[in-house]
């Protein structure tokens, strides 16, 4: 049995999810869904990263205590599995699951068993929107690339990972392809940073710099650990990994794949500190990592902190779950990045969804009604004139997951898509309305049967990516005891622009 593991990365808490976390997960969940549909055992892990230093600062800043801050942050996150319609299997709150801390230093001590753990002075400059410290050649005129913020200057006793240990090592196992890291662009990023030197970085501050909140450093309580060790550590603490349980080896050690998704901006994380501290403490290390881009929001960058920015439990609430999926399904390409509008979105709905694939089970449902009373029409082994139909239904599995392989979730969309524009393509030709009047019971038949199926194969391919929408069309798609198809009712409705209905507490 094919066991995988699937994790989404697990998201700071300062402020409530946006729609660019919202990609991550429904790219996990369509993955997750997609493998178990294929007979794939799977594990779909999410959670939250509630230690970091910018939640003490956004709580202080919201004059609120720190944990009861990043509770009611966190429920946002975990609440997205509604509206967002996730098959998540675990959800690890970094603060406050038991879990977790005992395996975060259980992971400590393991490479600190190692003698990859050791104390030195150091100064640098820190982002705290980051969580890092940079290199003066990666500031840009003295500010966070990706912030825009003056790092501070920090100077204390720290303890260091000895990242440089295992520069070859990591070096060789993406380059053989053990550690995979898609798209490609990706991976040579990675090689080319390994290749410029890797130096010991920094996995701990001074409990006074953290405001007390973190994970103490096991044997120093002076320090805590820092917050990306502690974070990283989830994708093992999730799995009872300090209480050895049977969840490690089952998804961990003797999992076939251990695929991480993230974003671009953390992939140095993943693909270098990560790996090397698994090495350290002796654990296999994943199997794939893939990358994701950012979404620009009328093409300005979504962020947590921004004001206007598409909240995920609005899009859902106002234009339904299917629509947003569909969206970042459909328009986000692999690797890059994407600009969200409410109006691609609404368009990108009623072309394809309400117009494509809605009208044509209704149309052909409707048809059977009234030409066969609503009874599924004799099934034939080959339709005549539909050799196209049935090769998009044919080839659409190999596609779709081939393409998933691929982390291409357009291409793979683009198979079943592929089954609707033949069907509709087949209804026009065969015109099953003109064989109704010509009193052609055989080829009408046949036309129906062929339309039907092309219906429910949809049904079966859409369910990794439109959960919600598969099964009403495999609803309406599937006959009762009696062998009467339901009476056809609108799936997919048309969508209008309207205002976002703001229910949520800010
Ligand atoms: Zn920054």
């Amino acid at each position: 049995m094919t066991r995988t593991y699937i994790t989404a990365t697990i998201p700071y808490v300062n402020a409530r999810p946006h729609l660019g976390y919202a990609l991550e997960l429904v790219q996990a969940d369509v993955l997750a869904r997609h493998r178990r549909s294929i007979g794939e055992q799977v594990r779909f892990q999410a959670g939250t990263d509630d230690n970091s230093l910018k939640n003490v600062l956004a709580a202080q800043a919201a004059g609120v205590g720190v944990q009861e801050f990043v509770d009611a942050n966190a429920a946002a996150f975990t609440g997205l599995a509604g509206p967002l319609s996730l098959s998540v299997d675990d959800f690890i709150r970094t603060s406050s699951d038991p879990r977790h801390r005992a395996g975060v230093e259980l992971l400590w001590r393991a490479c600190a068993a190692r003698g990859d753990l050791y104390r030195r002075h150091y100064e640098g400059l820190y982002c705290v929107g980051c969580e890092q410290f940079y290199p003066a050649a990666e500031l840009a005129d003295g500010r966070c690339p990706d912030h825009g913020t003056v790092p501070d200057l920090v100077s204390e006793e720290n303890w260091f990972f000895r990242l440089s240990r295992y520069a070859g090592q990591l070096r060789g196992l993406i380059a053989d392809g053990t550690i995979r890291i898609e798209p490609a662009g990706r991976r040579n990023e990675v090689l080319a940073f390994i290749d410029g030197g890797l130096a010991d970085f920094s996995v701990s501050r001074s409990t006074q710099r953290a405001r007390g909140w973190g994970i103490p450093v096991p044997g120093d309580p002076g320090q805590v650990i820092y917050v990306w060790w502690d974070a990283l550590g989830n994708y093992l603490t999730a799995l009872d990994y300090a209480g050895h349980g049977e969840n490690l080896s089952r998804w961990w050690t003797g999992a076939s794949r251990r695929i991480h998704l993230l974003g671009k901006g953390v992939l140095r994380f993943h693909a270098v500190y990560w790996p090397a501290m698994l090495l350290s403490a002796g654990q296999v290390v994943p199997t794939d990592i893939a990358v994701h881009g950012y979404l620009t929001e009328n093409g300005r960058k979504i962020s947590k902190s921004g004001d206007a920015t598409a909240d995920p439990y609005d899009l859902a609430g106002t234009y339904g779950t299917d629509a947003v999926r569909w969206w970042l399904l459909r328009e986000v390409p692999p690797g890059a990045d994407a600009d969200f509008t409410v109006d691609r979105l609404i368009s990108r709905a009623n072309d394809e969804l309400a117009n494509g694939l809605g009208n044509l089970v209704n149309r052909v449902v409707t048809m059977i009604h009234r030409y066969r009373a609503g009874h599924i029409p004799a099934a034939t082994a080959s339709t005549p004139g539909a050799a196209a139909l049935e090769a998009a239904i044919r080839n659409a599995p190999g596609l779709v997951t081939g393409a998933l392989e691929d982390f291409d979730f357009r291409r793979a969309t683009e198979a079943v898509w592929q089954i609707a524009d033949e069907a509709n393509r087949y209804a026009n030709r065969a015109r099953p309305w003109d064989l109704a009047r010509a009193g052609d019971p055989a080829e009408l038949d046949a036309a129906l049967s062929g339309l039907l199926l092309a219906c429910q194969a949809i049904g079966t391919r859409l369910a990794p990516f439109l959960p919600d929408a598969a099964a009403r069309i495999t609803r309406q798609c599937t006959p009762d005891a009696a062998g009467l198809l339901p009476d056809p009712a609108p799936l997919l409705p048309r969508i209008a622009p309207g205002p976002l209905s703001v229910s949520r507490l800010r």
